[in-house]
């Protein structure tokens, strides 16, 4: 339940607030558009990087109209050098949107402003306070740095109840009668004072801050350890017989499921090619009278929790030898295979061996 009567966390944000807080020109209004375009270009965007742009934008389009019938291509015109595209296409949209169905004004309530396209809780609560004085909170990683501190709130903040859960704290805390100077005080709070590398000593919070008082300002927030790199050692041997090569598409339960490849042996550790033979019996068939050539190989390709050691082989099996059928292998030629989905290491691993007569003229480059 919000009331007026300040926690003592407020009343001592605000505070600070008075005394430390940064002029940025989109606290100068309330004018929905300007406040929105400059959350926009804040998304992923530090303060500094993004001013120039926000200045600039707002410029050239001065109002969600002028964004509106702009061409897209001058809008990335501006945006250039600010990455993330989708935030500039989102903008366009929204503009466009709020131009055709809501006559030129920004929707006033949080619930219909998050229903905009590229517009999350973080941005609609920023818009929902600044212009329109609803009390609701921003929340991102500073927020929940600053919280679990202050409170000591163990919970691990990657985990999916952390939002919900610091959501409420923050509601709590934001006063109905000032939410704007609440959430524009924490943003500054967690870049100026309880920043990753926080100032103590000088914080007016620090007395009834638990994770101070605890001597435990380095345990919070508390994240997640990041799961350990798994090694796996990716060898592919490129079979070709009779210009066909030998493929199947991966349906396990594991990384590129749904994608093909040519084959593959997975070991434990980096082998050499002999010891590698002698636990397959298939492929030490196809390579009896074959003549086998070490490729060039992407050697190493991370994903997020695991690193591939990959290296290759092309076998040239002869055409009079019989293979018998194997499981969910199939040959195909190179220019079918070229048409299946494939995994990047694949395409790299490719692109790096386009030698191979087998890919000259039938795989992508
Ligand atoms: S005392 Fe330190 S950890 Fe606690 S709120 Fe202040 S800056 Fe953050």
């Amino acid at each position: 339940m919000q009331s007026t009567n300040h926690h003592p966390f407020t009343e001592g944000l605000l505070t600070w607030y008075r005394q430390h807080a940064r002029e940025l020109p989109w606290r100068q209004t309330q004018d929905p558009y300007a406040i929105w375009l400059s959350e926009v270009v804040l998304q992923q965007t530090r303060v500094a990087q993004g001013l120039p742009y926000y200045l600039k934008l707002l410029e050239v389009f001065p109002t969600v109209e002028s964004l509106a019938q702009a061409d897209e291509s001058v809008l990335f015109r501006h945006w250039q050098g600010l990455g993330y595209y989708s935030r500039a296409r989102n903008l366009h949209k929204t503009a466009k949107l709020v131009v055709s169905e809501y006559q030129g004004q920004f929707p006033a309530t949080y619930d219909e402003l998050i229903q905009l396209p590229g517009v999350g809780p973080y941005t609609a609560a920023a818009i929902a306070s600044f212009a329109f004085g609803e009390a609701k909170p921003v929340v991102d990683g500073n927020v929940f740095r600053i919280l679990a501190r202050y409170f000591g709130i163990e919970t691990d903040i990657l985990h999916s109840s952390a939002r919900k859960e610091f959501t409420d704290v923050a509601l709590e805390l934001i006063p109905i009668d000032q939410p704007a100077e609440f959430n524009q005080a924490i943003m500054d709070f967690g870049s100026l004072q309880c920043s990753p590398a926080p100032i103590c000593a000088s914080c007016p919070l620090s007395l009834t801050c638990f994770a101070f008082q605890q001597k435990r300002v380095q345990d919070f927030p508390v994240k997640q350890k990041k799961a350990k790199q798994r090694n796996r050692h990716f060898n592919y041997f490129i079979l070709e017989q009779g210009n066909k090569v030998l493929v199947r598409e991966r349906k396990d339960k594991d990384i590129w499921s749904g994608l093909w490849e040519f084959y593959l042996l997975e070991s434990q550790q980096e082998e050499d090619l002999e010891s590698l033979l002698e636990s397959d019996v298939n492929l030490f068939k196809c390579l009896q009278g074959a003549s086998v050539q070490a490729l060039k190989s992407p050697k190493i390709h991370l994903l997020s929790h695991q690193k591939i050691h990959c290296r290759a082989w092309h076998v040239q099996v002869p055409d009079n030898l019989e293979i018998s059928q194997m499981a969910e292998f199939q040959w195909i030629r190179p220019e079918d295979f070229e048409k299946l989905g494939k995994s990047v290491l694949l395409l790299n691993l490719i692109t790096d061996n386009l030698h191979l007569e087998i890919f000259n003229d039938s795989m992508p480059r």
